[in-house]
């Protein structure tokens, strides 16, 4: 038997009515909106390892830093996507914690006091999983941009993690540490120079310099993705078969740089290197059917990888309330 919309309307409302000669209930206090996000953590499993994202925060960037050439084929896919390129973008920056041989390693430190309030939320959102900065062994860079490794020194140049080993990609620490590059990065860039200094003070004695395929530590293994920066470097965090590769900043807009990875960002200090290795890295973790984590995918920020004639596709992961 079928029912007409009006017929279905008619009985709802008779429906709506019936309640009337019920007793009414005593009307439970109102939840005040809560006028903020929960806390943005989300676990997955490589083998035995555990990996949470934890968020720093999103900024808005606007569609221009991909370069004017490609103005109007970023908005008809922002459109597309359901978002505007009129206003600045939103652009997510994730970390990642990974729990790995009894030792917490965390990959890249978010951007700390340096971008405004809309990031610098890492520490609140590891406290709200009970990790202090004292908890952390190891901290990894994927490279020194200050999104990533803000959240090393405060204002003051102070390590904000007391004790940890910092690992830097051992091509990222010599170009960094060394202030005679400071022509070879883009004008936005530049005070990068000054900042890794006071990283190097303040952990002064306890960073390691890391080469491409060299292990962080058992299950972590670095890989070498130069190009955005010229040491940036990716990770592969593995367990038996079990494999994830944490991919830095392979893509800062994955609606743009996904059917685009020809699209360099006016951050690359050599767009053309990172545009090669975007395709690289791609076409490595399509056709091994990996598992990727992106610093700027939107949060979580995992997923696959697929590549069809019509070129690149992202799956991001579904939210698996059971590990
Ligand atoms: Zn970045």
């Amino acid at each position: 038997m079928t029912h007409s919309r009006r017929e279905w309307l008619a009985t709802g409302t008779a429906a709506l009515l019936a309640p009337a000669i019920i007793a009414p209930l005593p009307t439970a206090a109102a939840l005040p909106p809560a006028g903020r996000q929960v806390a943005s953590l989300y676990r997955t499993k490589v083998g035995d390892i555990e990996v949470t994202a934890v968020s720093d925060g999103t900024i808005a960037l606007p569609v221009a830093v991909f370069g004017d050439a490609n103005l109007a084929e970023a908005r008809r896919l922002l459109a597309e996507n359901f978002l505007s390129g009129d206003a600045p973008v939103p652009c997510a920056l994730n970390c990642f914690l990974v729990n790995a041989g009894g030792k917490l390693v965390l990959l890249d430190t978010g951007s700390g006091d340096a971008l405004g309030p809309t990031m610098g939320h890492l520490p609140a959102n590891l406290a709200a999983m009970g990790v202090t900065a004292e908890k952390i062994d190891t901290v990894v860079l994927t490279h020194m941009h200050r999104d990533h490794a803000g959240g090393l020194c405060d204002k003051a140049g102070r390590a904000l993690f007391p004790s940890c080993e910092l690992v830097i990609p051992e091509v990222e620490a010599a170009f960094w540490f060394d202030e005679g590059n400071i022509n070879r990065v883009p004008q936005g860039s530049r005070g990068g120079f000054a900042y890794a200094k006071q990283v190097a003070a303040a952990y002064q004695g306890r960073i390691r310099r890391l080469a491409g395929g060299r292990d962080v530590l058992p299950g972590i293994t670095s890989q070498d993705a130069f190009g955005h920066t010229p040491g940036h470097s990716i990770y592969r965090v593995h367990s038996g078969n079990a494999q994830l590769l944490v991919f830095g900043d392979m893509v800062h807009f994955p609606a743009l740089q996904v059917p685009h990875p020809e699209w360099g960002i006016s951050f690359d200090v050599d767009p053309q290197a990172a545009v090669a290795t975007r395709r690289r890295v791609f076409d490595m973790a399509a056709a091994d059917r990996l598992m990727v984590a992106g610093m700027h995918m939107d949060f979580p920020g995992f997923g696959h990888l697929r590549k069809d004639s019509a070129g690149y596709h992202l799956l991001p992961a579904p939210w698996r309330p059971a590990l």
